[in-house]
């Protein structure tokens, strides 16, 4: 049943991911303003309905233009009270550690918990009801169409017109064009240059045992290449959709499951475009594109065997001899990485996957498969009036759409950090 709303709230948040939720806890727990925490879908949060890995150490998930380390540390520790992570533990990783540093790369050591894509919806209801219990009004499968540029008010897809004091924009990265849209109504300049362009490795737990000591290994190596959101235990990939293109993605199930002893990570490449083309969600959007070309309309996969000699995969072999597990993602198309992907991109990452192997002997046995393109435009990045993440007054925009964080945590921190300016205001 929707609910009926209001025409005036003190604070209108839109959006339900970690951002939106982190701000509609801290405005409830911290005043009696008036909240209406809008989303578009019919159930709850954004990307916490996903595998909801949690990461507790700086900087992971926190981008160093807008995040000092002890503020960081500082929020992170109201994230923990609000999503009550159990940690993982991490044994043994000096060694990986040790062998690392000789080559140049860097492993971080990092808190973390993870909760299970089976499990997340659990904790998404659990967060709601306590919303509801604060007196927060949530509005469920409600779209907000525009901002007007006259007036602090709001139009909902259905014609409904709401005004508010203060409003927290928080649509997240897949909403980048809507975003772009209300900034351009309400005269917020914006910049985006920066894309993370990569692929997505499968492989037999065995190939990459790191994980069994460390649940999601962050290591950094040259040239801004990184692996990113490693899943195991009962692990698959998917295939999102994006406007005009596919990106694959993992997820991992919660450890009642039985196991598929797979894993599967990101490598990611950090590109920061300059003149002429300046918007990375523009440039991602081209490679996805290309590859939708290539592979018939969806993603690609190529085995290492495969790669390294130079030939494409073929959907005939590639389950025969030394391939011996069938990928996940049984949408892609078997083929050839080298020809979908810019050169420069492909040496880095194909650089890193050999130190990695260097590091941890196995991740490129040629059974593993490489999955591309597995694309994360970040933001439009407003040119925010002060700490707070404030556009122009009363207007605030955070989390990962507006380039604030990257991940769960750092999008629940940016969320109290809104706040936090509003609540400075003292209405
Ligand atoms: C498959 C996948 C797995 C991931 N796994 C992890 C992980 O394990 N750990 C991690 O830290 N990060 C993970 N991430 C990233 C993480 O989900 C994001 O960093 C985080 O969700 C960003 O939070 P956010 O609140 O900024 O945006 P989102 O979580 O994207 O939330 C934005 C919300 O706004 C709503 N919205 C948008 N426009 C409107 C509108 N006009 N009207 C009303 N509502 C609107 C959207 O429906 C959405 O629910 C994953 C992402 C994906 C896609």
């Amino acid at each position: 049943m929707k609910t009926t709303l209001k025409s005036h709230y003190d604070v209108i948040i839109v959006g339900s991911g970690p951002a939106g939720l982190g701000a509609a806890f801290k405005v409830a727990e911290n005043s009696n303003l008036s909240v209406l925490l809008i989303e578009k879908k019919k159930i709850s949060s954004g990307g916490l309905r996903n595998d909801c890995k949690q990461n507790y150490t700086f900087p992971v998930g926190f981008p160093y233009e807008h995040w000092k380390k002890e503020e960081a540390e500082e929020l992170l520790k109201e994230v923990r009270v609000h999503l009550n992570p159990k940690m993982e533990t991490r044994q043994n990783i000096d060694k990986y550690i040790n062998r690392a540093q000789k080559i140049g790369v860097e492993i971080l050591s990092i808190d973390q918990a993870h909760v299970g894509t089976d499990k997340s919806s659990e904790l998404i209801g659990s967060l709601i009801e306590r919303l509801k219990s604060l007196h927060v009004e949530v509005a469920l499968h409600t779209e907000v169409k525009e901002l007007s540029n006259k007036t602090k008010e709001l139009t909902l897809e259905d014609g409904n017109i709401l005004c508010f004091k203060h409003l927290i924009l928080a649509p997240g990265r897949a909403d980048y064009d809507w975003l772009q849209e209300q900034m351009d109504r309400l005269d917020i300049a914006y910049s985006d240059n920066i894309v993370d362009i990569g692929v997505r490795i499968e492989t037999r737990e065995a190939n990459y045992p790191i994980v069994r000591e460390y649940y999601d290994p962050k290591i950094l190596f040259p040239n801004k290449v990184r692996t990113f959101c490693t899943n195991s235990g009962c692990a698959h990939i998917v295939r999102e959709k994006y406007k005009g293109y596919y990106s694959v993605n993992g997820h991992s199930l919660s450890r009642e499951n039985a196991r598929n002893d797979l894993v599967n990570f990101a490598m990611l490449k950090t590109i920061r475009l300059t003149e002429p083309v300046v918007s990375g969600q523009q440039f991602g959007k081209i490679l996805g594109e290309m590859v939708m070309q290539l592979s018939g309309g969806s993603v690609i996969m190529q085995r290492v065997g495969d790669f390294r000699m130079g030939i494409r995969s073929k959907k005939e072999t590639f389950n025969s001899d030394l391939y011996d597990f069938e990928p996940t993602l049984k949408s892609a198309i078997a083929g050839d990485l080298s020809l979908s992907m810019p050169a420069k991109i492909l040496r880095d990452i194909w650089k890193s996957l050999k130190m990695l192997d260097t590091i941890i002997p196995g991740i490129l046995h040629p059974s593993t498969i490489i999955y591309y393109p597995e694309i994360k435009t970040y933001s439009n990045k407003p040119h925010f009036v002060d700490d707070f993440f404030m556009v122009k007054d009363g207007y605030y925009i955070i989390g990962d759409g507006a380039g604030t964080s990257r991940g769960i945590t750092g999008a629940w921190a940016s969320g109290i950090r809104a706040v936090n300016g509003i609540l400075k205001k003292g209405s």
